[in-house]
């Protein structure tokens, strides 16, 4: 589906990566060694305070968060990107918030350790953009998984190396990867690597 590449970046573990979009383009997200979860962020590029809401896209979607054909939404309730290829298990939690120094604190980790929030940041900072909150980020690859029962459980992801899903922007939009370096539980399998975007059109 992705045919005209015009951004193709390796992005190592624990690090995070910035970059705009216009509406109709392409971004192609590949978890390159496998279960590698990917912390996903959007910002409408004319008005930042406009942002993926995983809070406004449950409603809107009525599931826990969107399989193929599915926004995501703002918190204007507009779609802002659009899931249209899943090659993957199909596991993309929208529950958690993004891994932050205190997480890290609260389970045991040496400090510093970098976070998806740190990534975040520095992402937005290269952008010449800055914003005093974190929005709960779309948990691309993440499989937490939920019990009948309300409970849950943090799993390992299931994806395999090479394993891949492509967004259409639906607004022009600034977007930000992080790859999770949670390195203190399964979400990444015990061991953070690296993963690969790509953005261009059909
Ligand atoms: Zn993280």
């Amino acid at each position: 589906m992705l045919r005209s590449t015009r951004v193709k970046r390796h992005v190592p573990a624990r690090t995070g990566f910035g970059f705009a979009v216009n509406v109709g383009d392409l971004i192609r997200i590949t978890d390159l060694e496998g279960q590698q979860p990917v912390d996903f962020w959007a910002f409408n590029r004319a008005n930042v305070t406009e942002y993926l809401s995983c809070e406004h896209t449950k409603p809107s979607i009525s599931r826990l968060y969107p399989r193929i054909g599915d926004a995501a939404y703002t918190n204007h309730r507009r779609p802002i990107v659009r899931l249209v290829e899943d090659n993957s298990p199909g596991q993309h939690d929208m529950q958690f918030a993004a891994c932050d120094r205190w997480r890290y604190i609260e389970l045991g980790a040496a400090l510093p350790h970098a976070s998806c929030t740190d990534n975040l940041h520095l992402a937005l900072d290269d952008l010449a953009i800055r914003i005093g909150f974190t929005p709960q980020p779309w948990n691309l690859f993440t499989n937490f998984f939920v019990e009948p029962d309300g409970t849950f459980t943090i799993k390992a992801p299931d994806t395999k190396a090479g394993d891949n899903l492509t967004l259409r922007a639906e607004m022009d939009a600034y977007i930000v990867v992080s790859a999770c370096p949670q390195d203190m539980n399964a979400t990444c399998g015990g061991r953070p690597s690296d993963i690969q975007v790509e953005v261009g059109t059909a």
